[in-house]
C-alpha cells in the first residue's frame, strides 16, 4: 500500500523547500497545490484564469478544484512511490475529499510534517521573497540577497516578486491560515494520524537534518 505525507505549516514555512529534498532523498512525488495554480496561471489555462483572482487576493482556491487537481495526480504514475504533499490540504473539506480518495485509491496517510514557524518570520521571509523567472532561484532581500540587487546570481534574469507575496496579501493568507488550515491538526489527531512537529525556524539544513529520519521505514 502506497503511503503519503502532509507537510503541513503556514505559508513561508519552507515546505516547498524542505518537501522537495524529501522528495529527492526517498524518490516521491511532491505535489504542491500552489505549484500545480501557478503553472496553470502562467498557461492561461482555463484552471489559471479560474484560479488567479482568488491567488493574487490570498484567499483560498474552491475545494472542488483543488481535490481535482489532487485526483489527477495521484492516479498517475509519479505517485506510486508515494506523495508528499505541500500546501494541501487546507480546509476540512479538503481533509475529508483526500481521506476519500485515499480510500478510493488504496493508500494511507503516513504521518503530518508539521514546520512551526512564528508569523513575524513569516511576514519577513515572504515579503523579502524574490524568484528569477527564468531559472527558478529563490532569494530573500532581508536573509539571501543576490550578490546584485533585483539581479539573479546565477542566470543574471531580472528577479521577480510573487503577486501574492505582497504586504496585504501576506496578512489575508495568514489569517486564512489560522482561521481554516490549522484546525485541520486536531482533525489528524482525533483520527489518530501521526502528527510530528518541528521548528521550522532554523536552518533549511537543521530543519531537513530533523524531517529526514522521521521518513525512514
Ligand atoms: P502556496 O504556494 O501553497 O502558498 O499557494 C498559493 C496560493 O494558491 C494560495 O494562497 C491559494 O490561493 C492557492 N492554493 C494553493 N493550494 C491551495 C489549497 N490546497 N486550497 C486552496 N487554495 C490553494
Amino acid at each position: 500500500m502506497q503511503e503519503d505525507l502532509i507537510l503541513f505549516g503556514p505559508p513561508g514555512a519552507g515546505k516547498g523547500t524542505q518537501g522537495a529534498l524529501l522528495a529527492e532523498r526517498y524518490g516521491l512525488l511532491r505535489l504542491s497545490t500552489g505549484d500545480v495554480l501557478r503553472d496553470a496561471v502562467q498557461r492561461g489555462t482555463q484552471l489559471g484564469l479560474e484560479a488567479q483572482r482568488f491567488m493574487n487576493a490570498g484567499e483560498l482556491v474552491p475545494d472542488s478544484v483543488i481535490l481535482g487537481i489532487v485526483r489527477d495526480h495521484l492516479s498517475g504514475a509519479a505517485a506510486q512511490r508515494g506523495v508528499i504533499f505541500d500546501g494541501f490540504p487546507r480546509t476540512l473539506p479538503q481533509a475529508q475529499g483526500l481521506d476519500g480518495l485515499l480510500v478510493q485509491l488504496g493508500r494511507r496517510l503516513r504521518a503530518v510534517l508539521v514546520l512551526d514557524v512564528d508569523d513575524d518570520t513569516i511576514v519577513k521571509r515572504l515579503s523579502g521573497r524574490r524568484s528569477c523567472p527564468t531559472c527558478g532561484a529563490v532569494y530573500n532581500v532581508y536573509f539571501e540577497p543576490p550578490r546584485q540587487q533585483g539581479r539573479c546570481d546565477a542566470c543574471g534574469a531580472e528577479l521577480t516578486q510573487r503577486p501574492d507575496d505582497a504586504a496585504d496579501t501576506i496578512r489575508r493568507r495568514l489569517q486564512v491560515y489560522h482561521a481554516q488550515t490549522a484546525p485541520l491538526l486536531d482533525y489528524y489527531d482525533a483520527a489518530s494520524v501521526v502528527v510530528h512537529r518541528v521548528d521550522g525556524e532554523r536552518s533549511i539544513e537543521e530543519v531537513q537534518a530533523d524531517l529526514a529520519p522521521l521518513l525512514l521505514p
